[in-house]
């Protein structure tokens, strides 16, 4: 197999024009990857002013990343200034931004233009975008992200509020809350964190949980001035703490939340029931944040200060379900009347849109939509079959959730690369997986999944219409063997 996947240094002969939708995360890797490998006609569109992806749009406060951020950074750009084991999200998106001018990313970017559709027609994709800009490309990557489209809850009333209301990633920074009422609706890992960064700024805060969460207690430790000094002169120091907590990630989690048998789950459970326990004394309020469902079912919450937070004077946990929102508040079917001043709706995503709206076309005039009817889909979430040329970076059903999308893009990446180099040596001018190779997949997947936490007995974000789990049922190391090299015949080429 090796020697049909060329390295394009050696055999290259075709120029390719690649487009890059989106300048996230996943835009940039895309950019710095193709250069890389000597492809320098590269268009990176962002239909935002600035890269960043979700680190740009999500400015709420207390916003980190609770996968550690040397894990959560590129192998080939490590961060010795990072300050925390988790960083907070202003870190993130400077790394970003510097990535994006130290790799060579910037002169590639046609920020402020949304890509709005893309026609394949005989090896040529026809990009348009909002501003009317057209272009044709031989690829395109898509690197539009997952966690994008906010997800606006069903409540009654929401038009009535007279105060100020938005969700977590639409913050109003112009909208004050320092000694004001502030509500937020919703326990996932957003919610949590704003309640941390809240509590002692606001007058009252209140928390609407519908659904209690298991926390994973965090040690956000700060790397100290000669930490820091050590892991810019002695570089591979950081190459090592990288390699441990990427090994004890992949080991202590990702292996085991898709083994719902597995012992190191059932310490996580563990873990999180004494940290509710040390925590919260009141038995009547650790009743109430004590979920019913395992550790792990829902996207894990890993928070250092949320029990905390949430036990302060002024803050309330209101389980009541919300009847409706009104004028001055939200009314639980207590019928009490939360007054507020603002509402923050941390709500979560659309998480089955990828890379829509943008209107796909593919072979004989088929769209996405048409295509992903019963929901999205891709061979090993990089390929759809009849879009040709077309390749996806965190596409759907891939490692989600408690992983570094930084390190899931970059094997992709890695995987793409050998299949665009196919088409820039001239040895395939379309390349698609088939799809019986995706269908054959899909079987696999749907069937390893229902040995994954995810389906233990709780409603979460991973599981899709079906109650499929929608995301990577295998050990990690599973997934870097299979990024590690095409299997060409799942493709047509
Ligand atoms: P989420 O996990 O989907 O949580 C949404 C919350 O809103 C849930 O508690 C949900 O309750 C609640 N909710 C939704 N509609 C509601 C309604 N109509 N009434 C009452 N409650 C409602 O969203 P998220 O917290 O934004 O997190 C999404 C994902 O983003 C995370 O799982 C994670 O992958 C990622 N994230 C990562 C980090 C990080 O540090 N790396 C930080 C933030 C987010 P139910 O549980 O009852 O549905």
């Amino acid at each position: 197999m090796a020697d049909a996947v060329p390295d394009s240094r050696l055999v290259g002969d075709r120029s390719l024009r690649v487009g890059v939708i989106g300048a996230g995360m996943a835009g940039i890797l895309a950019v710095i990857k193709l250069r890389e490998a000597g492809i320098t006609d590269i268009v990176c569109f962002e239909k935002a002013d600035r890269v960043g992806g979700t680190w740009r749009e999500n400015t709420y406060p207390g916003i980190g990343c609770d996968v550690p951020s040397h894990v959560y950074s590129y192998s080939f750009a490590p961060n010795p200034d990072f300050t925390r084991m988790f960083s907070p999200g202003h870190e993130i998106q400077a790394y970003l931004e510097r990535v994006a001018v130290d790799h060579g990313v910037v002169p590639h970017l046609r920020l402020g233009d949304e890509v709005v559709s893309a026609i394949y027609d005989r090896g040529v994709w026809h990009l348009e975008t909002a501003r009317g800009h057209r272009a044709d490309f031989d690829v395109v990557i898509a690197a539009s992200g997952v966690l994008h489209h906010p997800r606006m809850p069903e409540i009654d009333g929401v038009d009535e509020f007279e105060g100020a209301m938005f969700h977590s990633a639409r913050w109003d920074q112009d909208v004050p809350i320092d000694g004001r009422r502030v509500g937020v609706i919703g326990t996932g890992s957003t919610a949590v964190q704003i309640t941390g960064a809240l509590v002692d700024r606001v007058e009252h805060f209140s928390l609407f949980q519908r659904t209690p969460q298991w926390i994973m207690p965090m040690d956000n430790k700060l790397f100290s001035d000669d930490q820091r000094a050590t892991f810019r002169n002695e570089p591979h120091r950081l190459r090592e703490l990288r390699d441990f907590l990427e090994s004890a990630f992949a080991e202590n989690f990702a292996d085991a939340v898709v083994d719902a048998k597995s012992e190191r789950l059932e310490q996580i459970e563990d873990t999180c029931r004494a940290n509710l326990y040390q925590h919260v004394t009141d038995p009547e309020l650790r009743r109430r944040l004590e979920p019913d469902y395992r550790a792990a079912c829902k996207r894990l919450v890993v928070s250092a200060d949320f029990y905390d937070a949430i036990q302060k004077p002024n803050a309330e946990l209101v389980t009541a379900a919300i009847s409706r929102i009104e004028r001055r508040g939200i009314r639980t079917d207590t019928g009490r009347l939360h007054e507020l001043d603002v509402i923050v709706l941390a709500t979560g995503f659309e998480v089955d849109r990828f890379m829509r709206p943008t209107v796909i076309t593919g072979l004989d005039g088929r769209t996405l939509e048409e295509a992903w009817a019963d929901g999205p889909t891709a061979y090993l979430s990089v390929s759809i079959p009849e879009f040709p040329n077309l390749f996806m970076l965190n596409g759907p059903n891939g490692p989600v959730g408690n992983f570094s999308l930084i390190q899931v893009a970059e094997l992709q990446m890695d995987y793409i690369l050998q299949l665009v180099r196919r088409l820039q040596a001239g040895l395939s001018t379309e390349i698609h997986a088939t799809e019986a190779a995706m269908r054959e997949h899909e079987a696999r997947r749907i069937e390893a999944a229902q040995a994954t936490v995810w389906v233990t007995g709780c409603n979460s974000w991973y599981l899709d219409a079906r109650g499929v789990p929608a995301a990577w049922p295998w050990p990690f190391r599973r997934f870097r063997e299979v990024m590690a090299e095409p299997d060409l015949d799942a493709y047509h080429h």
